[in-house]
């Protein structure tokens, strides 16, 4: 063994005496031997590797507790230690892309643009829309809910014995912005208010499902509010959105589930996603349990053209992406959207409960 002295030992690690005690007490990086009497601590040269990932994943801003699990696994499975930093990686990008998106948005509200004069001369926007929710093939009970109105898009998937009142219960706390100040005719919501109120409407939607009777029922919600020229979406579990833009179909939430989890990390494809036994396991939802809901929030501009869809896994699960996208593509109005997509889960077994919500964002008619 090649004992080095700390101050060695920080040398060739490029790590500060003081980080190096840190790590001894986090159990991060352990001295190969501490004198008894002194307390001094001394450093096999070998651990210099162990030492160098510490600081290179310090650098990268990965928190010592899951810097500690990579250099362990590192030890024994460097491939898998990779896949680790990489999933690490992709969440810190998912992140950076979500405060991106609030971030412009708060340029855009801060540097007046919707006060600017141009901007009024624009034809105001609004949205057709078309909601269906269908009990499938096999269930006896349906608890999806799908609900439209001319400010607020929302889809839920119940779980649980009381899943059918957790998804209504959080459909009918987001129901509440439509009617307060906020959906007023006058200035479009600032984008701080908004945000609070979302925020606000999931944690009391969160709340209502606490007190349900019978624990493990919870609901996914994904929601979007109007504002006028924008969207905000809420979303947390597996329920989905997508958005039509000119030609391209695309999907605009994140799945807050186990094999989505899976697939960010690279240990899984999209199409071993699909038939994985657990692929329905909730990461996040609510379900009253850990007190503070943790959606996702967005805000994003709408265009003219622009079609949505809001769906449960009762349509996605069981209908092929390319079908749906052909019927979303193909349909002349929200209403013939929803009824094709009823209807294809339907010929795919409907085997789970379904939801759907289709919006069509147009010119509004001026009046002659
Ligand atoms: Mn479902």
């Amino acid at each position: 063994m090649d004992l080095l002295t700390i101050g060695a030992f920080a040398r060739v690690s490029r790590l500060s005496a003081k980080a190096l005690r840190r790590y001894d007490e986090l159990g991060l990086l352990r001295p190969a031997h501490t004198d008894p009497f002194t307390g001094y601590r001394y450093y096999d040269r070998a651990q210099t590797e162990r030492a160098r990932l510490v600081a290179w994943l310090r650098r990268i801003g990965m928190p010592l507790a899951r810097i500690r699990e990579v250099c362990d696994l590192a030890e024994t499975d460097a491939s898998a230690a990779a896949r680790q930093v990489r999933a690490y990686w992709a969440g810190v990008e998912a992140e950076t892309a979500a405060r991106r998106d609030l971030a412009d948005f708060l340029v855009d509200q801060l540097s007046g643009k919707d006060t600017d004069p141009m901007s009024q001369l624009t034809t105001p926007l609004t949205i057709r829309y078309a909601a269906r929710s269908d009990r499938g093939l096999v269930r006896d009970s349906n608890q999806d809910v799908a609900y439209a109105g001319s400010r607020l898009l929302a889809v839920a998937d119940g779980f649980g014995a009381a899943g059918d009142r957790a998804g209504s219960g959080a459909v009918d706390a987001l129901k509440a912005l439509e009617t307060d100040a906020l959906g007023g005719t006058a200035a479009p919501p600032r984008a701080g208010d908004l945000l609070n109120a979302l925020e606000d409407a999931v944690q009391r939607a969160n709340a209502a499902v606490h007190g349900l009777a019978g624990s493990g029922s919870g609901t996914t919600l994904t929601a979007m509010l109007w504002t006028g020229s924008r969207l905000a979406l809420v979303h947390i579990g597996d329920t989905r959105a997508y958005l039509l833009r000119d030609g391209m179909f695309f999907r605009i939430t994140h799945d807050h589930t186990v094999v989505q989890s899976m697939i960010d990390e690279g240990s899984l494809d999209a199409e071993e996603a699909a038939s994985h036994p657990q692929r329905a396991m909730l990461l996040r939802a609510l379900d009253g349990r850990e007190g503070i809901a943790r959606p996702d929030l967005r805000l994003h501009e709408a265009k003219p053209g622009d079609r949505y869809l809001l769906c449960s896994d009762g349509l996605f699960a069981a209908v092929p992406h390319a079908d749906i996208r052909r019927t979303v593509e193909s349909a002349g109005d929200p209403d013939d959207a929803v009824t094709g997509l009823i209807a294809l889960a339907h010929g795919a077994g409907a085997p789970d409960n379904v939801a759907c919500v289709v919006a069509d964002v147009v010119e509004e008619a001026v009046p002659a």
